[in-house]
C-alpha cells in the first residue's frame, strides 16, 4: 500500500514557555522545528494540521477521573498540596506545575488521537509533539502528564485495527505504553532503550505479552543499531502483521544529547523510520524525549522532510545558520556546541563494531 500525502500535527500552543527554569524540557523543541522547516520551506498550509485538546471524556478513555481532576484543579489553582503531590506526581522538580500544564497535555493527546484518525485514512502523520511514553493512567511520570501514545494505539483499534505495533526508539523504556497494553493481545510492543538508564525497567521481553524490549549497553553506534533494525525489529514487524504502527522518536537517542550516552545518528533514525514506514501500514510518527535543542531541531525538522520527500541541502540556509547559533541549553556546554549542529542538517554517520551484547540481546528478544 502506498500512502496519501503526509500531515504535520502541531499548535501554537508549543511556543508558549513551559515545565519552568532549570528544567530540562525548558528549552525550544517544536517552535524550533516548525521555524527551521519554515526557513527551508518544507512545510506548506495543506499539510500542516492545528490540533485541538482532548476532551474531559476522550482523557478518561485510558486516565483515571481522579487523577485528570487533581491535575484540572492543580493546573486552575495554581497549587499541588503535598498528599496530591505524592499521589500523583505533580508539583515535583520532574513533573512541575506551569501554567498552561492542563492545556498543553490535553493538546499532545488531541494532537495523537488526531493524528491516528487520519492516519488510518492513508495518511503517514508526523506529530512531533507526541511522545509522553512514560505517562500513567493515574500519575504523572518522567516529565508526562498523559500518555498520548496510548491514544494513538487506542484510536487506531477504535478506526478498526484489529492489531497494532508500538516501536519506541527514545532513549529510555516506553515503559507507560508497555503497561498500558500488557493484557491486551491486540498491541504489541517494542522499545530500544539504553540499559541501566531511568526508569529501570524494560529488562526483558515477555513475547507471550507482546512485549519486546532491546535494552542497550552504553554508547550505541549506528552499525549496531541497523543491525538491530534487520535483526530485530523488522522481523518483528513480519511476524507480528499489525495494520497499524505507532513509532515514538525520541530525539535523547541521538549522540550529543546530555540525558544518555547513545551516538546515533540523525540519518540513521530516519533510514530506520523510512524502512518502517514503507511497511506500508496506517503509521503515526511521535516525537519523544530529547534535551540537546540542536540535535532535536534537527533530527525532528530533517524527519518531515523525508517523510514529505523534500530534497536535503548540504548547508542549512544562511538564516537558519543564525537561528540555530541564536539557541541556548543549559545543559550544554559552548564549547560542546558543533559547528555542523549550526550549520547542517544530516548527520555524518556514527559507525562501530556490533558488540557481542547486542548479538546476544537479539536472542534474548526472541523469548
Ligand atoms: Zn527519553
Amino acid at each position: 500500500m502506498s500512502h496519501a500525502a503526509p500531515f504535520y500535527i502541531g499548535s501554537e500552543i508549543y511556543r508558549k514557555p513551559a515545565f519552568g527554569l532549570n528544567h530540562p524540557l525548558n528549552i525550544v523543541r517544536h517552535a524550533a522545528v516548525l521555524d527551521l522547516l519554515q526557513m527551508l520551506g518544507w512545510l506548506d498550509e495543506n499539510s500542516f494540521r492545528e490540533s485541538q485538546p482532548a476532551s474531559i471524556d476522550q482523557l478518561l478513555e485510558f486516565h483515571s477521573r481522579a487523577y485528570v481532576r487533581a491535575l484540572q484543579y492543580a493546573n486552575a489553582t495554581g497549587n499541588v498540596a503535598p498528599d496530591i503531590r505524592e499521589r500523583y506526581q505533580v508539583g515535583t522538580f520532574e513533573n512541575p506545575l506551569f501554567p498552561g500544564l492542563f492545556e498543553r497535555a490535553s493538546m499532545t493527546v488531541g494532537g495523537s488521537i488526531l493524528s491516528a484518525e487520519l492516519a488510518s485514512k492513508g495518511h503517514v502523520v508526523f506529530h512531533p509533539t507526541g511522545g509522553t511514553h512514560h505517562g500513567r493512567s493515574d500519575r504523572a511520570s518522567g516529565f508526562c502528564y498523559f500518555n498520548d501514545p496510548v491514544f494513538a494505539v487506542l484510536t487506531f483499534l477504535r478506526e478498526d485495527s484489529q492489531s497494532v505495533l508500538y516501536v519506541d526508539f527514545d532513549a529510555h523504556h516506553g515503559d507507560g505504553v508497555e503497561d498500558a497494553f500488557a493484557d491486551d493481545e491486540r498491541v504489541t510492543t517494542l522499545s530500544i532503550h539504553e540499559a541501566k538508564r531511568w526508569p529501570f525497567s524494560g529488562t526483558r521481553s515477555r513475547p507471550e505479552a507482546g512485549i519486546y524490549n532491546l535494552p542497550v549497553p552504553q554508547r550505541l553506534n549506528d552499525s549496531e543499531f541497523e543491525f538491530l533494525m534487520e535483526e530485530a525489529v523488522l522481523p518483528l514487524v513480519q511476524k507480528v502483521d499489525a495494520d497499524a504502527l505507532v513509532l515514538c522518536c525520541g530525539a535523547d537517542c541521538l549522540a550529543g544529547d546530555p540525558l544518555s550516552t547513545m551516538e546515533l545518528s540523525n540519518v540513521a533514525l530516519w533510514d530506520a523510520v523510512d524502512r518502517l514506514i514503507d511497511v506500508g501500514l496506517p503509521t503515526v510518527v511521535l516525537g519523544g524525549g530529547g534535551y540537546n535543542p540542536w540535535t532535536v531541531t534537527r533530527y525532528w525538522a530533517g524527519m518531515w522532510g523525508r517523510i514529505s520527500g523534500q530534497t536535503f541541502p548540504d548547508r542549512l540556509p544562511a538564516e537558519a545558520i543564525s537561528y540555530l547559533r541564536a539557541m541556548e541549553c543549559d545543559l550544554i556546554d559552548d564549547e560542546d556546541v558543533q559547528e555542523a549542529w549550526l550549520t547542517t542538517l544530516a548527520d555524518s554517520p556514527y559507525p562501530g563494531p556490533v558488540r557481542d551484547e547486542i548479538r546476544s540481546l537479539i536472542r534474548q528478544a526472541e523469548g
